[in-house]
């Protein structure tokens, strides 16, 4: 975002591709060659394909600058680490000069080859995020597809915001957007969700996800783990309310077991203490349940408000004219 201060882009180009790329030197020739003929075909020349190296310990950063030499639409970005996936996206968004923006993953997994028919579906719709859905994932194992089709539907009914089933980070999007976007300054990105967040006309796009073109995921479980924490953590407060869910849940069963002690008290015959025992531990554990949902929802706030999001964004405003 820094970046963004710094080299102040003008808005010149149709279109910007950005690609973050870690340890994906083998796919480097075959990613430029595919975005660079796709684009072409869809704009002509007035596009940039931005690859973002995400601290990549392999011959990523090599390979990219090995393109520019005889290329001139390419613009490389290093960054001085990893940061990760989300992080490196952002720095290409914050870079691009294109009026129309499209994302897509090194590994060839969402064809460039799309990008005509998606630009085709924007300007139809008059949308402002055309976002790839996976109607299939075949480069995906078992797991990966379980997992992932797991965490979108959890995500679905614990936001408030509709953040699209089955769709990654492949998407093509109005500048706009991702100048937004890319000024967001919260450090635990879920970029989909952010752009979710921004609201405008947003359609999905049903492609096929392909089988990746060379190497390995750059996504672990620890990875993946991390991302849905990131996702969970910043577009539901359903953990956060979890004490406050508890203490409604429990509170007609603790007061049931309360009048139970109290009737067992009088009528029956309980070992001494028993019933004070368990009526100060109902009495506690629901203060303290409900004391935790009080302060739950206040960090909550204060952790929505750390987040910086814009709290409206406006589409058009239309004054009447004088005659
Ligand atoms: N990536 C990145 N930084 C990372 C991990 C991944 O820039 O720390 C890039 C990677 O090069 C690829 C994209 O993010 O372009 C998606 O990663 P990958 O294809 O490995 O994820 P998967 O498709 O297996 O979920
Ligand atoms: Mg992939």
């Amino acid at each position: 975002m820094q970046q963004n201060d710094q080299q102040q882009p003008t808005d010149i180009l149709p279109l910007s591709i950005v690609v973050p790329c870690f340890n994906e030197e083998t796919g480097i020739k075959e990613l430029v060659r595919r975005c660079c003929g796709s684009a072409l075909s869809a704009v002509g020349e007035g596009y940039e394909l931005i690859l973002v190296d995400d601290g990549s310990t392999d011959g990523t950063w090599a390979a990219i600058t090995a393109e520019i030499a005889h290329r001139a639409n390419v613009v490389a970005i290093k960054l001085s680490r990893n940061y990760g996936h989300q992080v490196a996206l952002t720095a290409g968004l914050a870079a691009v000069r294109g009026r129309v923006v499209f994302v897509l993953d090194a590994d060839l997994q969402d064809p460039p080859e799309l990008l005509g028919a998606m630009l085709e579906a924007m300007r139809e719709s008059r949308a402002d995020v055309v976002y790839g859905q996976r109607r299939s994932r075949a480069g995906d194992s078992w797991f990966k597809t379980t997992t992932a089709s797991l965490f979108y539907r959890l995500l679905e009914i614990s936001t408030d915001i509709l953040i699209p089933v089955d769709a990654g980070d492949f998407r093509l999007m109005s500048r706009r957007i991702s100048d937004i976007v890319a000024q967001m300054p919260e450090r635990d990105r879920f970029i989909r969700g952010m752009i979710a967040s921004v609201g405008f006309k947003q359609i999905p796009f049903p492609y096929d996800r392909q089988q990746r073109y060379a190497g390995s995921t750059k996504y672990p479980l620890s990875k993946m783990i991390r991302f849905a924490a990131d996702a969970f953590l910043g577009f539901s407060m359903a953990l956060l309310r979890f004490s406050s869910l508890a203490a409604f849940g429990l509170l007609l069963a603790l007061i049931g077991v309360a009048i139970y002690s109290i009737y067992a008290w009088a009528s029956l015959e309980v070992v001494p203490g028993w019933t004070s025992i368990m009526i100060s531990i109902i009495v506690v554990s629901l203060f303290q349940l409900i004391a935790l949902s009080v302060i739950g929802e206040y960090v909550g706030r204060i952790y929505l408000s750390t987040k910086n999001r814009p709290l409206f964004i406006i589409d058009a405003i239309e004054r009447g004219t004088t005659q």
